[in-house]
């Protein structure tokens, strides 16, 4: 099939995906929206899966992954309440499609891949889709980002099985820091924390969710 014709496809798949499954369901945060419209999904999804990129779930990735569903993530963005001059930080890059949303609203992203294999692919792949305020790095999120903190803004896209302390350190004083908290055997709460004055957290409760697992130091 001819180029052109394709990309006019997966234009309308976007259209449709951003209409029908995340409008409806309370996503109002223009800059959100406008961010789905622009990220090309089906350049971060296994070619296997090319006709599911705009389908309401999330799909698998290499490493035994997932890139997350476009409403989660859709989610995930609008409870961090972002503004364009914000530093954000993500852990857990994954495809790096979340990352990319976040590029397309804040000055500058930060994210984390603990599988090195991941993090290399998510770097070629958000070079040749020209993303230059994103920093991918290999390591384990659990220990933050320091040079770089404090940070707007924090994104966890695993489960973790406990507030991290070493990250809430690295978050500004009415940062939020959105999570999927609780064990990875059936589903976690999602959470946004907004760190007060005082160094004390308020939680609130967003949703129920299902995200892979949190790995390395956290499980200490
Ligand atoms: N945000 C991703 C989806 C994340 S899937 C996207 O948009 O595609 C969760 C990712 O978190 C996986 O790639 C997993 O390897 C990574 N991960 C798990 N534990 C981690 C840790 N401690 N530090 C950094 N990344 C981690």
């Amino acid at each position: 099939m001819p180029k052109a014709v394709l990309s006019v496809d997966f234009d309308s798949a976007r259209n449709a995906m951003v209409e029908d499954q995340i409008k409806h369901r309370g996503i109002f945060d223009k800059a959100v929206l406008r961010a789905l419209l622009q990220v090309p999904r089906h350049l971060f999804v296994e070619p296997e899966f090319l006709s599911r990129a705009y389908s309401d779930s999330a799909l698998p990735i290499k490493e035994k992954q997932t890139i997350s569903q476009p409403y989660i993530v859709a989610l995930m963005t609008q409870s961090a309440m972002l503004k364009a001059d914000h530093r954000v930080l993500e852990i857990g890059t994954g495809s790096a499609y979340q990352a990319a949303v976040l590029a397309e609203i804040v000055k500058e992203v930060y994210t984390i891949e603990i599988v090195e294999s991941l993090a290399q692919t998510a770097r070629d792949r958000l070079r040749k889709l020209k993303y230059k305020n994103v920093t991918v790095r290999h390591g384990d999120g659990y220990l933050g980002w320091q040079e770089k903190s404090p940070f707007d803004a924090i994104l966890i896209t695993a489960a973790a099985p406990k507030i991290p302390q070493l990250l809430i350190d690295q978050l500004k004083v009415g940062g939020r820091m959105v999570l999927p908290l609780g064990e990875s055997r059936g589903s976690q709460d999602l959470m946004v924390l907004t760190k007060l004055k005082d160094g004390s957290l308020k939680e609130e409760f967003i949703a129920a969710v299902l995200f892979v697992p949190m790995t390395g130091e956290i499980r200490q």
